[in-house]
């Protein structure tokens, strides 16, 4: 099949999927909202923070490779690093000193709605999904004003011991303080030294401060809690990110286990006695390997159908899994790579015990669907190529503002490198008799007892932004599977 027959596959599922979306009752999201604080830097202001803080302080720390920022120092170390290597990253920092200090001698462009929950809940909202309840445990005055001004989107509070939604503009909490993250772009090409070292950024990519104060707790009050049953009638799936915020240990002598638990507990009671509730969860990087272990195999494995990664988070939840050659020869870009990717899937598939994992990467997206999901293939191959006119949607326009945006997504043309890659899988697949050429040129095979459904995606060549397409790639193709589902009796289980 060739790219041209992939357009028109494009088209029809686009048609199918818009048709189909307002089937789905509603979709629960959380944990994970905050204020992005952007600031695309420029070569002046690098060299005015390395002279107020000294070169050779800052290039003694960048040896050091800080994995928590603690001081001004640690940030340009690491904005240093990630400049460096053109590569994105993201690091926390515990106190509040890194954004006065970030004010102060900074200042950033624009501000807008962040976090995987909070860019989600407004996507879905934005698409006109009935019924999109969002979730912040810290919902402050401020963060509500970032979330779209659309009735379908509620917040739940508790009033008089009963559950009660309200846009998240009528629910915040008058003393909870916002969360700030700085993200810091930078552009290729930019040029500055620092003692003695010459550096030239070889590619445009940013940084990420996320602030983690002592108030960030991945819970719900127990009253919300126990009254989860009452909206569970109302959604057909749930998207859950933001685990990565839990912490090893606690002020009050908590630890991650307590945290991890009550999640467990949120999503038990998201489901009820629905074994069809859809539960997504949306993995991100999370430096702190116990806590990463500890999602996957005590939150995921077991509780979870559905999760979505970049080709990076394959690699680290495959380390922490025992799989370190695999995680190895998914990011060493060779060209067994997407041999690779596709070998870690079917891993985490089998590990994790679920029934979907979504990689998404540039030029294409690999799905591997376990035989007792109840969608066909092509069901999930047209929730995909939603997803990727979504994705281009928002890499072209910046944000999705309604459904019929995604036309602006469907004109991007399906990226020739991606779809050089897809050929490449099908020879290895044929040539070791994993499935034949006519199956692949469905973009999947039955094997081993799971599907594969592999697209080429569309590539904008220069995004507006590249914040939370990863998202908008994970969500759009979970709500258009929730489109797709047969609907089922959902029973009311006694509290
Ligand atoms: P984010 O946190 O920004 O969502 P991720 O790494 O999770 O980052 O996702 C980024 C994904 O976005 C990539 O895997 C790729 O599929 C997609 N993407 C990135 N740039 C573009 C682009 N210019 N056009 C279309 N899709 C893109």
């Amino acid at each position: 099949m060739d790219i041209a027959d992939w357009e028109k596959r494009y088209v029809e599922a686009v048609s199918n999927v818009r048709e189909q979306l307002l089937n789905v009752q509603g979709v629960f999201v959380a944990y994970n909202s905050n204020i992005d604080a952007m600031k695309h830097i420029r070569e002046d202001e690098i060299k005015k923070l390395i002279g107020i803080l000294g070169c050779k302080k800052v290039n003694e720390r960048i040896a050091l490779y800080p994995r928590e920022i603690k001081d001004p120092v640690d940030l340009m170390a690491r904005l240093i690093i990630a400049m460096r290597d053109g590569k994105a990253a993201e690091v926390p920092t515990y106190s509040n000193d890194i954004h006065e200090w970030l004010m102060d001698n900074l200042v950033f462009d624009s501000a807008r709605m962040g976090g995987q929950a909070g860019i989600i809940s407004n996507l879905l909202a934005n698409l006109g999904v009935k019924n999109v309840i969002t979730y912040v445990p810290w919902l402050s005055r401020e963060q509500a004003e970032y979330f779209a001004d659309s009735p379908n989107l509620r917040h739940p509070v508790m009033e008089n011991g009963e559950l009660v939604l309200k846009h998240p503009k009528e629910a915040y909490d008058p003393q909870q303080k916002p969360k700030i993250n700085w993200i810091i772009e930078f552009s290729r090409g930019m040029k500055f030294s620092c003692a003695g070292e010459e550096y030239k950024i070889p590619r445009d990519n940013r940084l990420i401060v996320s602030s983690r104060p002592d108030w960030i707790h991945i819970d719900m009050a127990p009253g919300m809690y126990e009254h989860l049953s009452d909206i569970r009638e109302g959604i057909d799936g749930a998207i859950l990110a933001g685990y990565q915020m839990i912490k090893e240990e606690y002020q009050d002598g908590s630890t991650y286990k307590d945290y991890v638990q009550r999640a467990v507990n949120v999503i038990q009671r998201l489901k009820g006695c629905n074994p069809q509730m859809r539960i997504h969860v949306e993995f991100t990087s999370i430096q702190n390997k116990v806590i990463r272990k500890a999602i996957l195999t005590d939150i995921v494995k077991k509780h979870v159908t559905s999760l979505g990664l970049d080709t990076v988070e394959v690699a680290n939840a495959l380390n922490v899994l025992g799989y370190e050659e695999l995680a190895y020869s998914v990011i060493n870009k060779g060209e067994n790579s997407i041999l690779s990717l596709y070998e870690g899937a079917v891993m985490l598939l089998r590990e994790l015990e679920l029934q979907r994992v979504h990689i998404h990467s540039l030029g294409y997206y690999i799905c591997v669907v376990s035989k007792d999901h109840p969608l066909d293939a092509d069901a999930h191959r047209q929730a995909l190529l939603f997803s990727s006119a979504l994705a281009a949607t928002q890499a072209s326009l910046g944000s999705i503002r309604s459904l019929d945006d995604i036309s602006a997504g469907l004109a991007i043309p399906v990226y020739g490198q991606g779809y050089d890659d897809l050929i490449e899988l099908e020879r290895h697949l044929v040539r070791t008799g994993v499935c034949t050429a006519g199956d692949f040129e469905d973009g999947c095979i039955s094997a081993d007892g799971h599907d594969l459904i592999i697209i080429p995606s569309k590539v904008v060549k220069e995004p507006v932004a590249t914040v939370g397409i990863g998202d908008a790639i994970s969500a759009g193709a979970f709500v258009a599977l929730l489109a797709k589902m047969p609907k089922m009796n959902i029973c009311r289980m006694p509290e």
